[in-house]
C-alpha cells in the first residue's frame, strides 16, 4: 500500500501508475520478479540503465519497507524528494541531519510508515541502527553502488565490508546489489564479501551505443575544448572534468569569458554553492559544469550531450562512469578526452607517492596502464571499452578510431633513437632527463641546458630530425604506454625498462599510431 492510496502487486501496474513509463527495459522485468519473490540478486548494469526501479518497484510490491544503502548522501534529499513527488514514502538517515529530523524518520520506519529508507552505509557501524532495523519490518536490503565493497577496485569504502552482516542478522530479507562498474575481477569480488552465493547475476550490456568516444592529443586542452564546444555543442548541457581543483576554477573563467555558461563544482567550494551549481545544472538547459570527479555520482539528467576530460581518468571503471553520465535519454552524445604526456608523468608521480602499501600502488599502477592502452589502441575504442569489462563485440563504427582510423607506423628506428639517448644519459652520464631535454637532443638544439650539460657532443645529438617536436611527444607516449619506457621521481625523468632491451638489441619491431589530421587540428586550434 502506498500513500497514493493504491494497492499494487502488480509491478508493471506501479511502474505505469507511480512511474509513469509503459514498459520495462532490458532486464528490469526480470530482476524485479527475482527481488520481489524473495531471491537475491546481483545486478551489473551501466549508468543510465534504470538500476533504481529494480528495487524501487519491489520495494512497493512487498510488505515492509525496503532499506536502500547508499554512499551517496549528497544526493539523499534529491532522491528522496523526487520520490515523495511521485507519491512513495521515502525518507533518509545520514550524518547530515539533526537528531529531531533522525527521530522523525526513524518512527516512521518503526511505524511501517515508509516504502522505503536511504540509510548510508556508516550508519551500521552504530549498533543503534541495527537495533533500529530490528524493531521494524524489512522488505528487501538494496546495496547500491556495490563496487565499493571492492577491494581491487578504485571506489572501495571500508564501511561496505561491514554490509555482509545484513544478511546474517536478516537471512530471510532478499538483497539486491547494484552497480554501474564491473570487471570481472570486481563482480566475483563483489559475490564473495556480500556473501551473494545464492543470488542471480544480472549483467546487462554495457554498450552505450549513442556516445560517441574520442580520445586526442593534448596540445592547448581549453582551447581545443573550446573548438569543439562551438563547432559540435554549441548551447548543449554537459560536464567538463579536471582533475585539479585549480584547473576547474580557470576552465569554468575560461569558458564563461568565452560567452558559455559555465559553473565550477569541486569540494574545495562551500556546501552552497556546490548544491546551487548541482541544481542549476540539473533545472537549466545548456549549463556546463567544470568539475572534479567529486560531482556526478548519482546525478540523473538525461540530456547531458558531453563529457569532456580535459586530463586522464585515473581507471577505465571511472571514465566510463564518468562518460556514462552522457546522454542517458539515448539521443547522440560526446565523450571527448584530450590526453597527453604530461597526464602520464603526473600520474605515475602521484601512484609513487601514495599512500598505501605496494600492492596498492600496483593496483593504481595497472588501472593507469589500462586507461593508457585505451587511449592509444588503434583498434575499435568500444571494443576495447567493452572488453575490459568483460564484454565481446565488433567495431562500432561510432568512436574516432572507427571514424578516422589511425595509420599504424614502424616506430622501430625512432623508439630505438628514443631509447639510444636515454641509455647514453643513464649510462655514459650518470643522467636522467625528462621528454623536454630529451626532444631537444633528438632535434639537435642547442637551448642553454643543453649546453649547460654538454649535450650536444652526445653522439645522439641531431639524430632525429626527421620527426617534429610534437611527434616525438607522441612516440614518448606510446612507448610509455607500451612499457618500453618508464617514468621515474617527481621530475617526470625517463628510464629504461626490462623490455627496452630488445628494441635496443633490434629483437622488437615497435608499432606506433599515427595521427596525422587530428594532430594537425590540435596545432591549428593551439595558435
Ligand atoms: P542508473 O541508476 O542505472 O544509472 P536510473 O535508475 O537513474 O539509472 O535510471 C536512468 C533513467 O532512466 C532515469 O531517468 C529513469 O527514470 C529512466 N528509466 C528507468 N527505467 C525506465 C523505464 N522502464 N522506462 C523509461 N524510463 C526509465
Ligand atoms: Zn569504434
Amino acid at each position: 500500500m502506498t500513500a497514493s492510496g493504491l494497492s499494487v502487486s502488480d509491478p508493471a501496474e506501479v511502474l505505469r501508475r507511480i512511474f509513469g513509463y509503459d514498459s520495462f527495459r532490458g532486464q528490469q522485468q526480470e530482476i524485479i520478479d527475482q527481488v520481489v519473490g524473495g531471491g537475491d540478486a546481483l545486478v551489473l548494469m551501466p549508468t543510465g540503465g534504470g538500476k533504481s526501479l529494480c528495487y524501487q518497484i519491489p520495494a512497493l510490491v512487498r510488505d515492509g519497507v525496503g532499506v536502500v544503502i547508499s554512499p551517496l548522501i549528497a544526493l539523499m534529499q534529491d532522491q528522496v524528494d523526487a520520490l515523495r513527488a511521485a507519491g512513495v514514502r521515502a525518507g533518509f538517515l545520514n550524518s547530515t541531519q539533526d537528531f529531531e529530523e533522525r527521530r522523525l524518520v526513524e518512527a516512521e520506519f518503526v511505524a511501517g510508515e515508509l516504502d522505503l529508507l536511504y540509510l548510508a552505509p556508516e550508519r551500521l557501524r552504530v549498533e543503534s541502527t541495527l537495533s533500529l532495523l530490528n524493531r521494524g519490518k524489512i522488505s528487501l536490503f538494496a546495496i547500491d553502488e556495490a563496487h565499493c565493497v571492492a577491494q581491487w577496485g578504485h571506489d572501495f569504502r571500508p564501511d561496505y565490508l561491514n554490509l555482509s552482516q545484513l544478511h546474517e542478522r536478516w537471512p530471510d530479507v532478499p538483497r539486491i546489489a547494484l552497480t554501474a562498474t564491473a570487471t570481472e575481477a570486481t563482480h566475483t569480488e563483489i559475490a564473495t564479501r556480500l556473501n551473494l552465493g545464492e543470488a542471480r547475476h544480472f549483467v546487462a550490456s554495457f554498450d552505450r551505443p549513442n556516445i560517441q568516444y574520442r580520445i586526442v592529443p593534448k596540445n592547448e586542452p581549453k582551447r581545443q575544448l573550446l573548438e569543439l564546444l562551438r563547432t559540435e555543442h554549441d548551447g548543449d548541457a554537459g560536464i567538463v572534468y579536471c582533475l585539479s581543483r585549480n584547473s576547474v576554477e580557470k576552465t569554468a573563467e575560461f569558458l564563461s569569458a568565452n560567452g558559455f555558461r559555465a559553473v565550477p563544482y569541486h569540494a574545495g567550494l562551500d556546501s552552497r554553492t556546490r548544491a546551487e551549481n548541482q541544481s542549476r545544472f540539473l533545472r537549466e538547459e545548456g549549463l556546463i559544469v567544470v568539475a572534479t570527479i567529486a560531482f556526478g555520482m548519482g546525478i540523473d539528467k538525461p540530456d547531458v550531450r558531453f563529457v569532456a576530460h580535459l586530463d586522464l581518468p585515473k581507471s577505465v571503471e571511472g571514465y566510463y562512469q564518468e562518460t556514462g553520465r552522457a546522454g542517458r535519454d539515448g539521443l547522440p552524445s560526446t565523450a571527448w578526452l584530450a590526453y597527453g604526456l604530461q597526464d602520464v608523468v603526473q600520474q605515475r608521480k602521484m601512484i609513487d607517492t601514495s599512500e598505501g602499501d605496494d600492492a596498492h600502488r600496483r593496483r593504481l599502477g595497472s588501472h593507469l596502464d589500462a586507461m593508457l592502452a585505451l587511449c592509444e589502441t588503434v583498434e575499435c575504442r568500444r571494443v576495447q571499452l567493452l572488453a575490459y569489462f568483460g564484454q565481446k563485440s565488433d567495431p562500432c563504427g561510432n568512436c574516432d578510431t572507427c571514424l578516422t582510423p589511425p595509420e599504424s607506423w614502424d616506430g622501430t628506428v625512432p623508439a630505438q633513437k628514443l631509447l639510444s639517448t636515454v641509455y647514453r644519459l643513464q649510462h655514459e652520464r650518470r643522467q636522467k632527463f625528462g621528454a623536454g631535454q630529451l626532444i631537444d637532443i633528438l632535434l639537435g638544439r642547442k637551448t642553454a641546458k643543453v649546453i649547460q650539460h654538454d649535450h650536444d657532443s652526445l653522439t645522439v645529438f641531431g639524430i632525429g630530425t626527421e620527426l617534429a617536436e610534437a611527434e616525438w611527444r607522441g612516440v614518448v607516449r606510446q612507448l610509455l604506454a607500451q612499457r618500453l619506457l618508464a617514468v621515474e621521481g617527481d621530475y617526470g625523468t625517463l628510464v629504461l625498462t626490462e623490455e627496452s632491451a630488445e628494441v635496443l638489441g633490434r629483437r622488437r619491431e615497435v608499432r606506433l599510431r599515427r595521427e596525422p589530421e587530428r594532430v594537425a587540428k590540435a596545432a591549428k586550434v593551439a595558435k
